[in-house]
């Protein structure tokens, strides 16, 4: 069973006169252990499929289901809970809360899922590097660290799935290799990952790549 499966997603944005047609008919699994990477150009759709992967948005038409429960077209609260309870989320405008430390940070998001585990907390915090930087805010961070501390809020519930767009966007190619072993380890302990990238470092140690060009899956 795939942890996570899209099937057949349509999303339409209209804003006056105009309608985008965002995505149109994707189709994609992940499975567990396995690497996913999505790729494509600006504006092929990627944001919007992995908004509507995590339930923050819902599709026009297909739907979505994690461990085999359907997420689409459920009231918000069930889709918050599932999300709390088995995805993991680093999207664009990154997941940190302005006023709270790094470690807070975390410890929202884990007590939010029900899962606080100090030691978890601790040993991630760890991993990825900024065991001294833990009582920093969010403005306190360079790119790297605040990429880094993102990370570390979307894994600190142990998810089963981590959706991730651009994890290593803005940040330089040693930061981007933590990150990289960081998801191998990852996908090693048997969880599921979809990442959104540009990057070719990525690609290459993905166990798949998803290519989006205006709204549809091509071939590779
Ligand atoms: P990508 O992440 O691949 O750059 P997006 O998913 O952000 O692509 O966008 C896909 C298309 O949908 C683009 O043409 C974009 O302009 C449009 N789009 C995205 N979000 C909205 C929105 N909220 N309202 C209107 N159009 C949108
Ligand atoms: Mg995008």
């Amino acid at each position: 069973m795939s942890v996570l499966e899209a099937f057949d997603l349509y999303r339409f944005y209209h804003t006056g006169e105009d309608e985008t047609l965002a995505l149109r008919g994707v189709s994609l699994h992940v499975d567990a252990g396995e690497m996913v990477v999505v790729m494509g150009p600006s504006g092929s759709g990627k944001s919007t499929l992995l908004s509507c992967l995590v339930g923050l948005d819902e599709p026009d038409g297909g739907h979505v289901e994690l461990l085999g429960k359907r997420l689409t077209r459920r009231p918000e609260a069930e889709r918050a809970a599932m999300r709390a309870a088995e995805i993991g989320i680093l999207l664009q405008s990154r997941n940190l809360f302005e006023h709270l430390s790094v470690t807070d940070n975390m410890r929202l998001q884990m007590h939010l899922a029900h899962k606080f585990n100090r030691q978890r907390l601790d040993d991630l915090v760890e991993k990825v590097g900024l065991a001294n930087r833990r009582h920093a805010r969010p403005a306190q961070l360079s790119g790297g660290e605040a990429a880094r501390a993102g990370l570390a809020v979307a894994l600190s519930t142990n998810p089963n799935v981590l959706l991730a767009d651009e994890p290593t966007g803005e940040v330089d190619a040693e930061t981007e290799q933590d990150i990289l072993r960081l998801l191998a380890s990852r996908c090693q302990e048997g969880g599921a990952t979809l990442i959104v990238t540009h990057s070719d470092a990525l690609a290459a140690r993905a166990d798949r790549v998803v290519r989006l060009f205006d709204g549809r899956v091509v071939n590779g």
